[in-house]
């Protein structure tokens, strides 16, 4: 089931006014934000800012936590499959030197090595970073991982 792509992507909310909207504890989000499962926008003065979008990817994660029965581990495995070489269209050359394409563990935006179309990428602006954002269940998100 697709959701909803009106929600803003502007980041207002902080941290305790996120965990607020979401229903989620804080210490729940700095989880989800430590092991690379959410971006949040960082502000000068270093403070995580959210917006609406990452409202909805926090209560996604968190429903993969709690009712689908995944732990980190198995999203992080999960949003790994995504297949960022094949949406950004990347070469060839740029694959062979990538941990994005390698790594079989984490998602990538978590990688060391990027290829050169990535390097200058604001992850958080990504398509693929955000394509989990457009989902409310897995087996729909599953079915645009193996499009
Ligand atoms: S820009 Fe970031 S999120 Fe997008 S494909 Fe590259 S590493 Fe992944």
């Amino acid at each position: 089931m697709k959701q909803s792509s009106t929600s803003s992507t502007t980041p207002v909310y902080t941290l305790s006014v996120a965990a607020d909207l979401s229903g989620i504890a804080v210490h729940s989000i700095r989880q989800y934000i430590d092991k690379g499962l959410i971006i949040p926008f960082k502000k000068v003065s270093c403070r995580n800012l959210f917006s609406e979008v990452d409202i909805i990817r926090l209560k996604y994660i968190h429903k993969l936590l709690e009712k689908d029965g995944l732990n980190i581990a198995g999203i992080k495995s999960l949003l790994a499959l995504i297949p960022c070489w094949k949406i950004r269209q990347c070469s060839e050359t740029d694959r062979e030197k990538c941990q994005a394409y390698i790594c079989e563990t984490n998602p990538c935006w978590e990688a060391s090595e990027k290829g050169t179309l990535c390097r200058n990428t604001n992850c958080r602006e990504c398509e693929v970073y955000r394509s989990v954002e457009n989902y409310t269940d897995l087996k729909s998100f599953i079915k645009t991982i193996i499009k």
